[in-house]
């Protein structure tokens, strides 16, 4: 039996859907009720700012306007409409999960937040926003927005970094969604967490909650959440071997466990310090095969220097004029071949390279 409190939205969910109206962004996916789209536009903010992923959004609901259109798309071009915005293992997850969606879902995403679990790539955060979005199904999100938000009014002092927080959160979180609203509550609280109860500066002095704010009413706001340091990234050397023919400059497809999986990238190899002696360079030049043309040789550029979630790389691109082809060996152990400006232009490429030929090539 439904008790009268079920029925009453809690003080969350009443001061939330009372700011949302007044406050939040005009944003196109919160006019959609097409999971599909609403997945697209949940997978691009998980990794970046709003005003960062919009363009990207837009452009990629227009080549692929259906999960059908992303299924039949060729993995590369998939990656190519993703080039820039990083984490490209999450564009080859989705375009996996998009075919498995027509396979074995006959096209249509299944309704529900349990059976939207199933689908290999999306987890809880996305499940619940589909489900709540599109389905209207009472399933709280917590992406880092909630997180803090909760932490900061329940005076919740779980490291948000560790899994086992999540139950905790989760837990608090439903007891406020309310059933009659649920997709409402989620982008509210959402929202409220991007631009009101921000990680730094939260704008509590004019907030709805200031008064049940158990971090704002015990001085704590700068504390919470409690967030674990991520680990120390490490720095990777690269040294770009940017061998090319005429017109024709030799590309490969990153195949290895490793980042950039499925972009082109040039020959590289890796130290564990910044330069690479020109001694080291001629031999590896000669175990190729390649015959540079010295009259063009020029010195190996400044570092590029590129950051990831748990890595930074310390690019050098060594710009190699031949004078011959390379050895059909090379090309077969490399994996490299030889591409023309326009062929380079229409293959994904991590964001380094791109840059690189965009200045020089
Ligand atoms: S009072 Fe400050 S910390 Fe508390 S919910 Fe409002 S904005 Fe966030």
């Amino acid at each position: 039996m439904l008790t009268a409190k079920t029925h009453q939205p809690s003080f969350l969910a009443s001061a939330l859907l009372a700011w949302y109206p007044r406050h939040h962004r005009d944003l196109p996916w919160r006019h959609t009720r097409d999971p599909y789209a609403i997945w697209l536009s949940e997978v691009i903010l998980q990794q970046t700012r709003v005003a960062q992923g919009l363009p990207y959004y837009e452009t990629f609901l227009a080549a692929y306007p259906t999960v059908q259109a992303l299924a039949a798309a060729p993995e590369a071009e998939v990656l190519r409409y993703w080039q820039g915005l990083g984490y490209y293992s999450r564009a080859r997850n989705m375009h996996r999960t998009a075919q498995q969606v027509v396979t074995e879902y006959a096209g249509k995403f299944p309704g529900t937040y349990a059976e939207l679990l199933k689908l290999r790539g999306i987890g809880p955060y996305t499940a619940a926003a589909i489900a709540s979005f599109a389905f209207d199904e009472a399933v709280a999100v917590l992406d880092g927005n909630v997180y803090r938000v909760l932490a900061r009014i329940f005076g919740l002092h779980s490291d948000i970094v560790a899994p086992s927080s999540r139950k905790e959160f989760q837990a608090v979180a439903d007891q406020h969604i309310p059933a009659s609203t649920p997709a409402d509550f989620n982008q509210a609280i959402m929202e409220f967490g991007a631009i009101q109860c921000t990680p730094a500066k939260p704008d509590c002095l004019f907030c709805p909650l200031q008064h049940q704010c158990w971090a704002f009413q015990h001085g704590q706001v700068a504390l919470l959440p409690v967030k674990s340091k991520a680990k120390a990234s490490r720095t990777r050397y690269f040294h770009y071997f940017v061998l090319r023919h005429g017109e024709q400059t030799y590309l490969r497809e990153r195949r290895e466990k490793d980042i950039w999986q499925g972009l082109y990238d040039f020959a590289l190899t890796e130290t564990t310090v910044s330069e690479l002696p020109p001694a080291e360079l001629a031999r590896q030049l000669d175990a190729l095969g390649a015959t540079l043309d010295t009259s063009q040789a020029a010195e190996p550029s400044a570092a590029y220097r590129h950051v990831l979630s748990h890595q930074k790389l310390e690019a050098r691109f060594h710009d190699l004029p031949l004078a011959q082809p390379l050895p059909a060996t090379t090309l077969r152990d490399l994996g490299l071949r030889a591409y023309s400006p326009a062929e380079i232009e229409a293959l994904p490429k991590p964001k380094l390279i791109a840059n690189y030929i965009e200045q020089k090539l």
